[in-house]
């Protein structure tokens, strides 16, 4: 979450883009997964013997139909270009903050604008093949914005029953692991939604910590959970948010397991639990 100067974010451009090219899978999530199916079916001989293996309930396979998930993925790999807009102040209620920043990145380069972009993407695939409606806030990852009071009104505007902000942080090094971050009452539009948010934060905290093994925060908040009212995204929301901050991407260990696409996809599928576990609870 924390920003970065301008002159070394310049160098990640071209970083940024490139990681950028692997997005824009949504559209093509559900073709990806009908076409996995058809390769997996069964060989005929297989098919003789265990008939029982092609016909698997729907529910089961698309346990997330009706429900609509709104991913927000952090920042965005323009940002550096256009201060101005980036810094223009919006209001959140509880202050006036700029309009998005430019994001971390880890010592080697790679943004948290590119970390958030792909994982997002995986997810979009992952939550898609199981049925749900998955919105992103952001079209690529080349591009400037939106202000986070926009990434708050996209989940309320697609009136989703889950929304996720995914971000990584910019730490001191020797910090690690992962936190949660919850919404709190504010005397605002955020407050109906707070009770819910807070049981998404459980059910995501859990999954994360399950599937990916990385620890609970060693710097922020207590077992991996956070309550801020300064935070737009969460502020103006008026559906169930939370934000997490995947763990430290200033930290040597973290940043290299982020780096890992096989690891991303880790982080994608424990997201995409979580989300669930909340969902069908
Ligand atoms: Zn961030």
């Amino acid at each position: 979450m924390r920003a970065l100067p301008a002159s070394l974010l310049a160098v990640c451009g071209l970083i940024a883009t490139a990681c950028g090219s692997t997005g824009s899978g949504g559209a093509a999530a559900g073709q990806a997964a009908q076409a996995d199916a058809t390769t997996l079916a069964p060989a005929p001989t297989q098919a003789r013997t265990k008939p029982q293996a092609r016909a698997k309930p729907q529910a089961a396979a698309r346990p997330l139909e009706g429900k609509t998930i709104v991913i927000d993925p952090g920042h965005n790999g323009g940002n550096y270009r256009d201060p101005k807009a980036v810094n223009r102040k919006v209001n959140v209620l509880t202050k006036w903050k700029p309009c998005d920043t430019t994001g971390t990145e880890t010592n080697s380069h790679y943004t948290e604008a590119a970390f958030t972009w792909d994982v997002s993407n995986r997810m979009v695939k992952i939550l898609k093949a199981r049925g749900a409606t998955v919105k992103l806030t952001r079209a690529d990852n080349s591009s400037v914005g939106p202000c986070i009071t926009e990434r708050a009104a996209i989940g309320n505007k697609a009136k989703a029953d889950a929304a996720i902000s995914v971000h990584g942080d910019g730490a001191a090094a020797a910090n690690h692991g992962f936190h949660v971050i919850m919404p709190k009452k504010i005397n605002g539009p955020v407050d109906p939604v707070v009770a819910d948010s807070r049981k998404l934060g459980l059910a995501v905290r859990d999954a994360y910590k399950k599937e990916t093994g990385l620890p609970y925060s060693t710097y922020i908040g207590s077992n991996a959970l956070d309550f801020r009212d300064d935070l737009g995204g969460l502020n103006l929301s008026t559906v169930p948010k939370i934000f997490i901050e995947c763990g430290n991407m200033r930290n040597a260990g973290e940043a290299a397991k982020f780096q890992n696409s096989a690891f991303r996809q880790r982080i994608a599928v424990a997201l995409a639990d979580g989300l669930q576990h909340y969902l069908k609870a």
